[in-house]
């Protein structure tokens, strides 16, 4: 009997679309071709990296706020093993709930490579063993991406990495040069900074995470220098060498000029990534994609070929596994005859670093663009009563309504857990808050969300404890 829907690849995308899909009384399977489930964000994105950063911010935390804190743990010592085994175990066990959730929703499961060799069929190549035909009333494409390379520096995994490389180092580098300022060249430069390394930062662009709110991103980098993360903005690594015992980069300003050598340990390419569509049979099916190479889809994420659909980070939009997750729901439901939708002007970016950056909806740059007229609220943690008895007062938030109706139009937080406040936000902004609505509910005392209240009580300008 042929399925009601195939979904070709098991990350955030995926493998919530077809749970969903399966929710909604569907037949499905999915193709995997990796030996494990979850994509990059479960094998080597969002969940290992959160791991090292977890685990490393308590390192450094043991070494400097421990004693400030009054408590006595000996020498700190480092056993990079016992840690990389550590996020493995998480990685596992998170890998292996996504196995458990296919077949509690009876969803079947096959690994090889996907190949739609006609609307309605996909043809799947295991690694050893008969390829297999499926057959489908809907086929949806969810095969992610991959790192984006630079020309003329090889990535080898050992000592010119990439994140996947940068997640398994076996020793602490003594330099690591980081090749663009994103958020996971800034997430893994902070890893092993905490670790040991001396890190150095080496951004194309005048500033760091390009597209977030300026002010943000100007103090960001502030605290981040006085963490001990060196960056050189307006510059490129054009080449690397790796022909000594140190690798060495030649590093240019980016507007041309005189190079100089950096020698490094390792190097880590960080300059974003693009969208995954090898082997898939896009080309002989005709289905369109734009000039970055990703599948184009229209408002319903149907591409221009009947019965093909497509998600996450193949498509246009943020490459972030909750957006690749509501897009997953959204097409489950729209196959089902149901209105799925996606509101692309509420979703959360979170730089997991300490402290962290979280932000919804617009930047200050962007309003400013778009010629509309906004109020600002800001309140620093240095006058909040949790993060001062906590030794965390770095950071603010930040929120830009509407001048003229008070609608809240985006949050910008850097600060201590700014990931897990940015919730309350992006659910305001969903129900279409004003500033005033947030400024009149009631938050818990003592807690790091008081900040975000006294930010929207500051667009009014009537903030109590400044
Ligand atoms: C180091 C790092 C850290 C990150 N941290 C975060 C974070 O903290 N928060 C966040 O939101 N995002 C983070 N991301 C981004 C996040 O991982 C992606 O946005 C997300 O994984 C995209 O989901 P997806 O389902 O579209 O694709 P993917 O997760 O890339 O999954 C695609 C799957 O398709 C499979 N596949 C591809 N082609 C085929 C084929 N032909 N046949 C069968 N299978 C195929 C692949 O093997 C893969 O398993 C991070 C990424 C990296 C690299």
């Amino acid at each position: 009997m042929p399925y009601d829907l195939v979904v070709i690849g098991s990350g955030p995308g995926g493998y919530v679309c077809a749970i969903r899909a399966a929710q909604l009384g569907m037949k499905v399977a999915v193709v995997e071709k990796d030996k494990t489930f979850g994509g990059t964000c479960l094998n080597v994105g969002c969940i290992p990296s959160k791991a090292l950063l977890h685990a490393s911010e308590l390192y450094e935390e043991a070494g400097h706020l421990f004693g400030r804190m009054g408590i006595k743990v000996g020498q700190r010592g480092l056993d990079l093993a016992a840690m990389m085994k550590f996020k493995d175990e998480g990685v596992e066990g998170n890998v292996k709930g996504v196995a458990f959730l296919f077949k509690k929703n009876k969803i079947d499961t096959f690994q090889g490579v996907g190949r739609i060799v006609a609307p309605g069929k996909v043809e799947v190549k295991p690694a050893e063993g008969k390829t297999e035909t499926l057959e489908s009333k809907a086929v949806v494409i969810a095969t992610g991406s991959d790192v984006a390379r630079l020309p003329g520096i090889d990535i080898d995994e050992k000592r010119v990495v990439s994140s996947t490389g940068a997640l398994v180092l076996d020793k602490v580098p003594e330099r690591l040069l980081v090749i663009g300022a994103g958020v996971i060249g800034l997430e893994l430069g902070s890893v092993w900074r905490r670790l040991g390394s001396e890190v150095i930062v080496v951004e194309f662009l005048d500033r760091i995470l390009p597209g977030m709110d300026n002010e943000v991103c100007r103090q960001f980098q502030r605290l981040l220098e006085r963490q001990g993360i060196a960056f050189k903005l307006s510059s490129k690594v054009t080449a690397v060498d790796a022909a000594g015992n140190r690798l060495k980069a030649t590093v240019e300003p980016a507007a041309g000029g005189t190079a100089e050598t950096i020698a490094a340990d390792v190097v880590l390419v960080a300059v974003g990534r693009g969208p995954f569509t090898e082997g898939l049979g896009l080309e002989a099916l005709g289905v369109n994609r734009d000039g970055k190479g990703r599948v184009v889809v229209d408002a319903r994420f149907a591409t221009n070929v009947p019965g093909i659909y497509a998600i996450g980070d193949v498509i246009a939009g943020p490459m972030l596994a909750h957006k690749a997750e509501d897009e997953g729901v959204a097409v489950a439901e729209i196959v089902a005859g149901q209105a799925g939708h996606v509101n692309y002007d509420v979703i959360p970016n979170v730089v997991y670093t300490y402290p962290e950056i979280a932000s919804v909806g617009k930047s200050e740059e962007e309003l400013k663009a778009d010629g509309i007229g906004y109020a600002v609220g800001k309140f620093p943690f240095t006058a909040n009563g949790r993060a001062k008895v906590n030794l965390q007062t770095e950071g603010f938030v930040k929120i830009l309504a509407d001048a003229k109706t008070d609608r809240v139009l985006g949050v910008h937080i850097v600060g201590a857990d700014a990931g897990n406040m940015i919730a309350e936000a992006a659910v305001a902004m969903e129900f279409g808050a004003a500033s005033e609505d947030i400024a009149r509910t009631c938050h818990a005392h003592p807690t790091l969300t008081e900040a975000v209240k006294e930010a929207a009580l500051a667009v009014g300008k009537r903030s109590i404890h400044m």
